[in-house]
């Protein structure tokens, strides 16, 4: 096991003229927190170190510290401008001031002069980084009595874990429970194979709404029973205790007994090699590469150039491969690059088309282009493998318009006595009528045609089917099954018109 302090605070500089501040609050403190013993104390402490010099001890009695009148403290200060102080010791943040303001005022002051305070209970220098913000938590709730236990439950835990005897709750993490001896862990086979697959399913650029959605075709759930989440998904990825790391004081909980991220407020300790894997650190590196890169893609933003020819020479080149027209170019929200996209889908005329969208950095990604391409798209797949690209005489040959035997009778009431009258029984959409390829007519899913196979799996009914239907009021909802691999139809009548499926 190998163990990087991660250093909250510096060291203190060598040869100081060190002081020390010292008070006791009435005159009916214990004795072994009086004056005397402080004094004895501070003494021995101060002379016994090498790299110190004595530079005296200062300190009121009986005096409040809500009370700004305090010989001893203002005679330190004093001294402390003159140049004789580098460096005072105190015990805590409440014996140095009652109030924020005045600690904050003392310290400052003496800060700009170089000089540090070090408060022992809470372990802080105000000269280091992070030694004012430390400062105004713990005197903040210093100000209140019944926080000082709080305050020393937590620094009896932090020094447990200075102590290198982390109480961490390793059993909560998805992929370990805790082993046989009493703090070990182990890892839960059927979780830590979830685990990584999820990881592969990074590395290998699925979206995280697609690995949710196989995740859930494999099985995979949360403890509890419950699908994973969204924001799951890259914290799994992105937890260090997959590779068998772990972070102590990775989190703590501050004065509002708020669970918070430890941004450098606390010291913290990066342990390699601390309990068994569940990914290699290959895997690990490779899928965090991704997020990375995700990440960065998000923020990156593109010269954007009116969308001509001549900036664009692929402006005029871009079909939808569903449906056949051009793509026109929009600015994205974010204004970081153009988006290319198919008109029908926006003008919501052709039902048979599931629309397009692709951003200009696909589009570049694919090299020069010089003919006509058709594209289509399958959000399911790795990112990099999302669309392809049909060059123009396949795509014409595959889509060739049949020449139809009669021309289609309209589409109204007197041809189709359930015009308007027909929905899918999965979503409550209602069919559109649809003219396939090969002339032959049919009637289609309104709500998988305008928000794909997520929303609803659909149906197809040939119109030779829903001629048989029977000539008589209400609304019809059409059933879809296959039986044997051939596929069966049946339907329902109702008084009311079926509701649909919200979006
Ligand atoms: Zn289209
Ligand atoms: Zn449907």
């Amino acid at each position: 096991m190998e163990v990087t302090v991660i250093e909250a605070k510096k060291k203190i500089k060598e040869q100081l003229k060190v002081a020390a501040y010292c008070r006791v609050s009435s005159e009916s403190e214990e004795q072994e927190s009086s004056i005397e013993n402080q004094r004895e104390y501070y003494e021995e402490l101060i002379q016994s170190n090498p790299n110190y010099e004595y530079a005296g001890i200062y300190f009121d009695q009986g005096i409040s510290g809500f009370k700004e009148k305090r010989p001893g403290f203002q005679q330190m200060m004093k001294d402390a401008r003159a140049g004789k102080i580098n460096l005072i010791i105190t015990k805590s943040i409440t014996r140095f001031a009652r109030n924020t303001d005045t600690i904050l005022k003392a310290t400052r002051e003496l800060k700009d002069l170089g000089i540090g305070v070090f408060f022992e209970l809470q372990n802080i220098n105000t000269l280091t980084q992070d030694g004012e913000l430390l400062m105004t938590v713990y005197a903040a709730f210093a100000q209140g009595e019944s926080d000082t236990y709080r305050e020393l439950a937590r620094m009896s835990r932090r020094r447990q874990f200075e102590e290198g005897r982390p109480m961490y709750r390793l059993h909560k993490a998805l992929g370990y429970r805790k082993g046989e001896k009493e703090g070990t862990f182990e890892i839960v086979p059927e979780e830590a194979a979830m685990i990584k697959q999820i990881y592969k399913w990074i590395r290998d650029e699925y979206t995280v709404t697609t690995i949710l959605k196989m995740a859930k075709e494999a099985g995979f759930h949360n403890r509890d029973g419950k699908d994973l989440r969204f924001e799951q998904i890259y914290k799994i990825v992105q937890s260090e205790i997959y590779k068998g790391d772990y972070i102590m004081q990775k989190h703590f909980i501050d004065e509002d007994r708020r669970h918070r991220i430890n941004r450098g407020e606390l010291p913290c300790w990066y342990i390699e090699d601390d309990h068994p894997a569940i990914v290699t650190r290959k895997l690990w590196e490779e899928a965090n590469a991704v997020i990375e890169k995700r990440a960065k893609e998000k923020t990156e933003h593109l010269d954007l150039l009116p969308m001509t020819v001549e900036n664009y020479p692929y402006k005029n080149k871009l079909f939808c491969g569903y449906c056949g027209q051009k793509l026109y170019a929009v600015k994205t929200k974010s204004g970081a690059q153009y988006s290319f996209y198919c008109h029908k889908r926006n003008k919501g005329v052709g039902v048979c088309c599931p629309g397009i969208t692709v951003p200009q950095k696909v589009v570049e990604s694919w090299g020069v282009i010089t003919e006509n391409i058709y594209i289509t798209m399958d959000p399911d797949k790795p990112i990099p493998k999302q669309y392809s690209i049909t060059k123009e005489s396949t795509w014409k040959k595959r889509h060739k318009k049949k020449e139809y035997a009669a021309e289609m009778k309209p589409y109204n009431k007197e041809n189709y006595h359930y015009y308007k009258r027909i929905f899918c029984e999965k979503c409550g959409w209602p069919l559109y009528r649809q003219r396939r390829d090969d002339g032959r007519v049919q009637f289609i899913c309104g709500g998988r045609s305008i928000y794909r196979s997520a929303f609803c799996s659909g149906i197809i009914v040939p119109e030779k089917v829903m001629d048989r239907l029977p000539d008589k009021d209400g609304y019809f909802i059409l059933r879809e099954e296959k039986k044997n691999g051939e596929k069966h139809y049946s339907y329902s009548c109702t008084k009311e018109k079926p509701e649909r499926k919200k979006k």
